[in-house]
C-alpha cells in the first residue's frame, strides 16, 4: 500500500535533520544555554513529526479494526419445487451445489441455479455432490451441464435401489456427467474448498464414527428415540456433509431417513451442534427424528419443501420445538397442513403454490453470525456471532 507523504511531514523531517546535524557538526562547542534549547527543539520537532505520523496512520488502523472481513460463506437454498439445490460459495468464492433439482419445466431448475451464481458473482461450479439419485436430486443434472461448467461430481457411488425409476435417474446421471471428473465419496472424506472445511458424514448407508476436531459426546435425546423402519430406498444411502466455516456450522443430509439418521447420531453424537439445519428430505416425516435434530440444536433452520410435497406437520413440529432454535423458514407455505404447521409468511419465501422460485439466501461470518434473506421481500433476519 503506497501513502502519500504530506508536505508538513516533510518539513518537519528537514528541520529535525537540521537540528541533528547542528548538534553533531557545528555547535560542539555550546553554552548551556544554547545546548538546553537545541535539546528541546529536537523533543518538539520530534513530538511533532509523531502527531503527525499518528495522524496520517490511525484512521487508516481503526479503518482495518472497525472493517467488517469482507470473508463470507454464501448459502442458497435455491426454490426447486420441493427437491434440493443448494449452493454454497466460500470466502473465495469456490462453489459447491449439493444436488440439482428436476428435470423438465423447460429448465427451470437450471435457470434457478444459474440466478443464484449471477447472485453470488460465479461463473462456474467447482464441485457439484448428488446426494443420492432420486429425480428431485439428480434429475436435473443433464440441464445443469447443459448451462454450467462443472469441476467435479461426487457421489456416494452405484445406485442400490431396485426401481426401475432410480434405475432410469441413475443412468442418466451417469450419462450426463460422462467427461467430468467423478468422485465416490466416503465418510470422513472431506471436499476441499479453500477456506472451508467440509466433511462427508453419510454415505451409502454407512456413517462417520467422530469428525476431527469434535469430541463425540453422549446423546441424551437417544433414550427416548423410538425404532425406526429399514428403508430400502436410495434416501438412506445420501451423502450428508457438514460444513465449517470458522465458528459458523450447517449441516445437509440430503434424504436421509429415520434409521440412519439415529445410527449417526447415537449413542453419541459426532456433529455437536450447529448453527444452520436444512430440514433432511424436505420435511419429510420419515426422517428428523428428534434424537438427531434435538442433539444438533440449531440457531436457524431451513425447510426445502414444495406447496405439496412434504413439510409433514410432524417433522415440522419436530424441528419447530428443538431447544434453541430462533427461526424455521420455509421455501413454502406446505399447502396440505394448517396454520400452525407452517411459519409466519415473512418467514416463508414462497407463500402461494407453485412457480415463483424464490430463494432463501443465508451470508455466514466465521464468527458465528449469519443472516437469511428472503428474497421475495428482501428482509433481512440476522443471528449472532458466537
Ligand atoms: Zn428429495
Amino acid at each position: 500500500m503506497l501513502y502519500r507523504v504530506p508536505a508538513f511531514i516533510v518539513f518537519v523531517g528537514k528541520v529535525t535533520l537540521l537540528e541533528f546535524m547542528k548538534i553533531a557538526a557545528h555547535d560542539r562547542p555550546q553554552t548551556s544555554l544554547a545546548r538546553r534549547l537545541d535539546r528541546q527543539a529536537c523533543i518538539f520537532t520530534a513530538f511533532l513529526a509523531a502527531c503527525a505520523l499518528c495522524c496520517l496512520f490511525a484512521p487508516q488502523l481503526a479503518r482495518a479494526q472497525a472493517a467488517p472481513s469482507a470473508a463470507h460463506l454464501l448459502i442458497y437454498s435455491i426454490d426447486v419445487e420441493g427437491g434440493q439445490s443448494t449452493l454454497l460459495v466460500g470466502p473465495s468464492g469456490e462453489s459447491l451445489l449439493v444436488d440439482a433439482g428436476w428435470p423438465g419445466n423447460n429448465g427451470r431448475d437450471a435457470e434457478r441455479i444459474l440466478a443464484a451464481m449471477h447472485d453470488a458473482g460465479i461463473k462456474r461450479i467447482d464441485h457439484v455432490l448428488i446426494t443420492h439419485y432420486h429425480i428431485d436430486h439428480a434429475g436435473g443434472v443433464p440441464e445443469l451441464v447443459s448451462h454450467v461448467e462443472v469441476g467435479e461430481f461426487l457421489d456416494h457411488g452405484e445406485n442400490r435401489e431396485d426401481s426401475a425409476d432410480t434405475r432410469h435417474n441413475y443412468a442418466a446421471y451417469l450419462r450426463a456427467i460422462a467427461g467430468h471428473r467423478r468422485r465416490i465419496v466416503h465418510p470422513g472424506d472431506t471436499i476441499a474448498i479453500d477456506g472451508l472445511s467440509v466433511v462427508v458424514l453419510t454415505a451409502d448407508g454407512e456413517h462417520i464414527a467422530a469428525v476431527p476436531g469434535i469430541a463425540p459426546a453422549p446423546n441424551p435425546w437417544c433414550a427416548t428415540e423410538h425404532a425406526w423402519p429399514d428403508d430400502p430406498t436410495e434416501n438412506a444411502r445420501s451423502a450428508g456433509i457438514l460444513v465449517t466455516f470458522g465458528k459458523f456450522k450447517f449441516l445437509d443430509l440430503g434424504d436421509l431417513t429415520g434409521q440412519k439418521e439415529v445410527a449417526l447420531v447415537c449413542p453419541n453424537n459426532p456433529i455437536g451442534t450447529i448453527d444452520l439445519y436444512l430440514v433432511t428430505h424436505h420435511g419429510m416425516d420419515w426422517s428428523n427424528a428428534r434424537a438427531i435434530v434435538n442433539a444438533i440444536h440449531p440457531r436457524a433452520a431451513i425447510m426445502n419443501n414444495g406447496a405439496h410435497k412434504a413439510g409433514k406437520p410432524a417433522a415440522w413440529q419436530i424441528v419447530h420445538d428443538s431447544p434453541g432454535l430462533i427461526d424455521l423458514w420455509q421455501l413454502h407455505t406446505a399447502e396440505d397442513a394448517d396454520a400452525a404447521h407452517n411459519s409466519p409468511e415473512a418467514l416463508i419465501a414462497n407463500p402461494k403454490g407453485d412457480g415463483d422460485g424464490h430463494a432463501l439466501k443465508v451470508v455466514a461470518l466465521p464468527d458465528g453470525g449469519f443472516s437469511v434473506t428472503n428474497t421475495r421481500t428482501g428482509q433481512t433476519r440476522n443471528y449472532p456471532r458466537k
